[in-house]
């Protein structure tokens, strides 16, 4: 470490409470250390009320950018000058580019996810995907999906407090994008069964299938489920699902959230750098 930061290195924060736990300092540093790249990647507490100050730091401090998770994701906007077109939709930044001052907010999330189906040969491209979920994952996913021209995309959720937010995302997906979003109660499972019956991808975009909600399954059981249908989550901890379990008892072709998590690490890293991150060695370091 004393040999590897220098007056020269370059500083990119994380910002969020609580982030000790997180795993992206670890996946940045490594990458950057395997590339030979002269820049640190350092984990910030700071939540709703130091936010703006934090923000100005990276213009005083011209840091190169920053990650920004919960609870500053839909917040920051405010005091960053440019979105991203997927941020301005998502109304939520997770990365932001410092640019001689200029503060431009994406979010990587959605494109993290579309870049984890191509790494998995998924092409979801003019077809039709049918998800659970309207919190952050799944909206960042939602309008990714319908920018990057997936033609028809049935959103489920549970009438909670995302509820709202669900109907704005088909909202504006149908009024921005050429994609046809609906939305539906969760509840209703007959016509959960209907929608995924035609569709290429099912995916669980909801906190079910991880703590505290571990053991339970947005579809109800396997009947649910065809051998062509590929079956996603967004969750991955733990790495196997029930949801997952018992599609793969079907035939299902599956996937877990790992991928999105290091894809739009992957995004935010060459947003930053210019440079891809090293997918394969990550992918062994993580495992
Ligand atoms: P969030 O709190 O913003 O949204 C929660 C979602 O779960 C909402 O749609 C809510 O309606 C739904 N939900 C909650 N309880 C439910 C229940 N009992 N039945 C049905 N639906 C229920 O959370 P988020 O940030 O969108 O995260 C969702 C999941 O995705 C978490 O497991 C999170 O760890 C994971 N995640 C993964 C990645 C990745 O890179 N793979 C990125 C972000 C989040």
């Amino acid at each position: 470490m004393a040999e590897r930061i220098t007056g020269h290195t370059e500083l990119i924060g994380l910002m969020a409470y609580p982030i000790r736990h997180s795993s992206s300092p670890a996946m940045h540093n490594e990458a950057f250390a395997y590339l030979g790249l002269d820049y640190a990647y350092l984990a910030f507490e700071v939540d709703n009320n130091t936010l703006e100050d934090a923000v100005k730091g990276i213009r005083a401090l011209k840091l190169v950018g920053s990650n920004v998770s919960m609870p500053n994701k839909t917040v920051v906007g405010q005091y960053l000058d440019k979105l991203s077109p997927a941020a301005e939709l998502c109304g939520a930044v997770n990365t932001i580019v410092n640019e001689n001052g200029v503060l431009t907010g994406h979010i990587t999330d959605g494109i993290g996810f579309m870049q984890a189906l191509k790494d998995n040969d998924i092409d979801v491209i003019g077809k039709k995907m049918t998800i659970a979920g309207a919190g952050g994952a799944a909206t960042a996913i939602e309008i990714q999906a319908a920018l990057d021209g997936v033609k028809e995309i049935s959103i489920f959720n549970i009438h909670d407090k995302f509820w709202a937010n669900a109907e704005e995302t088909v909202r504006k997906i149908n009024e921005k994008t050429d994609c046809k979003a609906t939305l539906y109660d969760l509840d209703d499972k007959e016509k959960l069964r209907e929608e995924m019956a035609d569709s290429y991808i099912f995916v669980n975009g909801t906190g079910v299938g991880m703590k505290p909600l571990e053991g339970m399954s947005v579809v109800p059981d396997k009947s649910f489920f065809r051998p062509e249908l590929i079956v996603i989550d967004v969750p991955y901890s733990p790495l196997e699902t029930k949801m997952r379990s018992m599609a793969k008892e079907v035939g299902c072709k599956t996937m877990n959230g790992l991928g999105m998590m290091l894809f739009q690490g992957a995004a935010a890293f060459k947003l930053w750098t210019g440079k891809d991150m090293p997918i394969e060695h990550m992918k062994e370091v993580l495992n």
